[in-house]
């Protein structure tokens, strides 16, 4: 099997190397890849990458998210969530490959509390979540086999996260507040490359288990709750802090204005892809102590 990455070094990418590996050839590229092209931003040079190396899957890792910036950067944002999309679900299409790509809960108005079903109806908050949305669109409208994983709240080891950037801050500062309003899962990336490679095996035996799935990690939580959680762990492995975890404040989202809306409910209910691919999504907390484990062991 030939499987085309793409945006292999941001958080998703970087475990997809992992996931990917047993499964075929791997053509990992990023935006500034020299032999192949692989900035989405560049359409024709896309279309030659996918024509040149002629995969059966082509993995979309790469996108937009910088989810404030879209607000003063709608162009970009769109060229690369959306119209770079589009441009590889006509290749894969073209090609009989398999596409997956990744979107958001950003692409829902965020009110309620249920858990959002894929057949729920969407309107996006924000310039992002519209960018994402148009995505989707495009590549259900393109006919080709796909795989699109809807998630929430990614984190990884690699890079900057939410979980370290508490952790420093807890070091840091006399006081910490913390979003309280906004419920959601917090999501390993390497859970999602891990059933990322599952369903490509079973939808290249069984291709009518293609399709829109959400994908995320169980239960549900807040920034606040999360960031407790977080410090709890530290303060259990040793690690001083000068804010304690039970000394974190709680504060709604209008303590903290950003120049994107975010939604307030961002659960994902997952039966769908549990079901289809006979797969169970562990709690949270599971992915989250783990890498914090990590995350800790190498700040000693
Ligand atoms: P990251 O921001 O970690 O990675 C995105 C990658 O896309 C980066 O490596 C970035 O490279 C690359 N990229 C940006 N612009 C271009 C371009 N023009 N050409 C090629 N590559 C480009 O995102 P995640 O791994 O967290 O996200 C993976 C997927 O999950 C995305 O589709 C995202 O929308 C979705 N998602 C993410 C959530 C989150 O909380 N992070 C939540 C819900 C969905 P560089 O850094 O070099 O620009």
């Amino acid at each position: 099997m030939k499987i085309l990455l793409l945006g292999k070094n941001g958080q998703v990418g970087w475990e997809l190397q992992r996931s990917l590996a047993p499964l075929g050839e791997i053509l990992a590229l990023d935006s500034k890849s020299q032999d192949y092209c692989g900035d989405l931003s560049d359409l024709q040079g896309l279309v030659a990458t996918v024509q040149r190396f002629a995969p059966d899957v082509i993995v979309n890792a790469a996108a937009y998210t910088s989810v404030d910036k879209a607000e003063t950067e709608p162009q970009l944002a769109r060229r690369i969530n959306a119209e770079a999309t589009a441009v590889l679900a006509q290749e894969a299409q073209r090609l009989s490959a398999l596409l997956v790509h990744y979107s958001t809960d950003y692409v829902f108005a965020g009110d309620g509390e249920a858990p959002w079903q894929e057949t729920d109806p969407v309107a996006p908050l924000n310039t992002y979540g519209a960018s994402k949305l148009e995505g989707e669109q495009a590549v259900q409208a393109s006919g080709c086999l796909h795989l699109i994983f809807r998630t929430s709240w990614v984190y990884a080891e690699r890079g900057n996260n939410f979980v370290k950037t508490m952790l420093r801050l807890a070091k840091e500062r006399e006081s910490l507040n913390v979003i309280d309003d906004q419920f959601g899962a917090p999501t390993g990336a390497e859970l999602l490359a891990d059933v990322t490679a599952h369903a490509i095996r079973a939808v290249r035996q069984q291709s009518a288990l293609g399709g829109l799935y959400h994908l995320a990690a169980a239960g549900e939580t807040t920034w606040f709750l999360y960031a407790r959680f977080v410090l709890e762990q530290a303060e259990a492995a040793g690690i001083s802090l000068k804010v304690a975890s039970a000394a974190l404040r709680a504060v709604a989202t209008e303590a903290y204005p950003t120049p994107a809306r975010r939604p307030s409910n961002s659960r994902l209910n997952t039966q769908k892809l549990q079901k289809a691919f006979a797969l169970h999504l562990p709690d949270w907390q599971t992915g989250v102590a783990r890498m914090l484990m990590e995350t800790l062991e190498k700040s000693v």
